[in-house]
């Protein structure tokens, strides 16, 4: 099987608690560029990019329009705080810097091994036995299935809940209704839903880390079956932590490098809005692991 990397391609929106700095996502562009031109000739992976539907948006006016529609359709589903999150983000959205990637998307999605698929429209962090989950979902999902129609004139080919919240019920919905998603095991060696909630979480996840890097086998689960799923074809797969310094850069890679050659296939995760700090650093990190998982 060909390895797989797949981005989900979220930045400002998909951020909790919200990013502040209406600076920090101004190279994005630039990133984005960057990673195509790693890609443009790489036929020897797919590439899976999983895009969160408002980054989508041409301009400022169509992600307010973009806002608007997904709160009213999900006001009243939603908890209060959800609700009053968006309302800021419309209020919010003329005093930030572009945050649009919908040229870059598109041009990579003429490339010959890359599917685009749905990332929701707003990448609400819910709780998955919250009482509308699946409501809310649905509608979001619908919602960026037709922005991706609109604005990159082609058909989402697969699906990646928030934090990869997949449920039975919800996934026997999808699978009816034709999509296909990414198997919802892949947070053996990183939980994003740890780190995003606080700094203790944060030290735990450093921790859990720690144990990955000197015991891997430790923390590996077994894969979540759903059916017409790759998971059926996947042992596991890998979120890629990118390195903030050159230590990190050498422990990480002969942490991915044992990962990888004991693994059957070879399927990684990564968000590309990680790559705006260090992003030399960043690049050349990716690279060599472009170079493991093609040897
Ligand atoms: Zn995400």
């Amino acid at each position: 099987m060909k390895p797989i990397i797949y981005w989900d391609c979220e930045s400002y929106w998909g951020m909790y608690p919200l990013i502040k700095d209406p600076d920090h996502f101004k190279d994005i562009n630039f990133i984005y560029n960057k990673l195509f031109e790693i890609h443009k000739n790489n036929t020897e992976i797919d590439l899976y990019i999983a895009v969160v539907g408002i980054l989508l948006c041409k301009n400022e006016i169509e992600q307010s329009k973009f806002l608007y529609e997904i709160l009213s359709l999900n006001e009243e589903y939603r908890d209060k705080k959800y609700n009053n999150r968006i309302k800021s983000l419309i209020n919010v959205i003329p005093k930030l810097q572009k945050i649009h990637i919908k040229e870059e998307i598109e041009l990579l999605s003429k490339l010959e091994n890359v599917k685009v698929g749905n990332h929701t429209s707003t990448h609400p962090y819910i709780k998955m036995d919250s009482k509308n989950f699946n409501k809310i979902m649905l509608n979001e999902i619908k919602l960026t299935e037709n922005k991706i129609k609109q604005n990159l004139g082609i058909n989402p080919e697969f699906l990646i809940l928030p934090q990869n919240k997949l449920n039975d019920t919800l996934a026997l919905d999808l699978i009816n209704k034709g999509y296909k998603f990414r198997p919802s095991n892949i947070i053996w060696e990183y939980d994003e839903n740890l780190e995003s909630n606080g700094s203790f979480f944060k030290s735990l996840q450093r921790l859990k880390r720690l144990v990955n890097m000197f015991i891997p086998k430790l923390m590996r689960v077994e894969p979540r079956k759903y059916d017409g799923t790759i998971s059926n074809l996947c042992e596991c797969g890998i979120f890629l932590k990118l390195p903030s310094n050159k230590l990190e850069f050498l422990i990480f890679l002969n942490f991915y490098k044992y990962i990888l050659g004991n693994s059957k296939n070879r399927i990684l995760w990564l968000h590309p809005h990680n790559f705006i700090s260090k992003t030399e650093l960043k690049i050349k990190f990716y690279l060599k692991i472009i170079e493991i998982i093609t040897e």
